[in-house]
């Protein structure tokens, strides 16, 4: 019996820079397996130091997003901090088919158009600190942002905070181990939301018509 509209679930977890919503996303999936499949964007900003081409991100030119947007090769895409990124159509299609749980780590734009673009299968995470001062500290800490660019990132994290209402989840990481757990929790629930499901057909099988 197959009641599902969609094999998979996407979970989408947006959140300020720093908020660790990235590591999150990746341990959570590294621990579900072939159960989970975390969505590699594809970027214009410049590769950090120890960042992978094709781990972290597919590093490109403007140029080449410009043309992959032109070949709808984007799911969504949206400029952020002043770079462009973009959720690929394809591999996601693919993983969904699959049953699998799709993470996007993108940001609320993203959410926005994802959401619209498949509405019964998005759950959504916004991941934040406790407060100001430790998304602060975590920035200077992780070393990747200079002054101006940490300035530009809690400006935009005050613009994403207001956006949480749209969320179907806060989580504060505090303690990576407790919202790992949390964020397991509520992606495995994705799999089960009743919106995956045509009721009607669900109902007729049940009664065994
Ligand atoms: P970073 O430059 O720190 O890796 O990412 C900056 C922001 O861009 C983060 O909020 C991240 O979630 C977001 N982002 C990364 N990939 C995508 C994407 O494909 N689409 C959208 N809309 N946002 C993304």
């Amino acid at each position: 019996m197959d009641c599902m509209k969609v094999k998979g679930s996407i979970v989408v977890v947006s959140g300020p820079s720093g908020s660790g919503k990235t590591s999150l996303a990746r341990a959570v999936c590294e621990e579900m397996g072939d159960k989970a499949y975390f969505s590699i964007s594809t970027t214009t900003r410049a590769k950090r130091e120890g960042e992978v081409d094709g781990v972290d991100y597919f590093f490109v030119s403007k140029e080449e997003f410009l043309k992959d947007i032109e070949d709808g090769y984007f799911l969504e895409w949206a400029e952020v901090h002043g770079n462009f990124y973009g959720t690929s159509k394809k591999q996601i299609n693919e993983a969904l088919n699959q049953g699998k749980i799709v993470f996007l780590d993108i940001d609320v734009q993203g959410h926005e158009a994802v959401r619209k673009a498949y509405p019964d299968i998005v759950t959504s995470v916004f991941v934040t600190t406790k407060d100001k001062n430790t998304l602060i500290e975590r920035l200077q800490k992780r070393g990747t942002e200079n002054e101006e660019s940490i300035e530009v990132r809690m400006i935009n994290a005050l613009h994403e905070m207001k956006k949480i209402p749209e969320y179907d989840f806060l989580l504060i990481n505090d303690d990576f181990d407790k919202a790992k757990e949390f964020l397991k929790g509520v992606a495995l629930s994705s799999l089960i939301k009743t919106s995956k499901y045509d009721i009607d057909k669900f109902i007729n099988c049940w009664k065994g018509n």
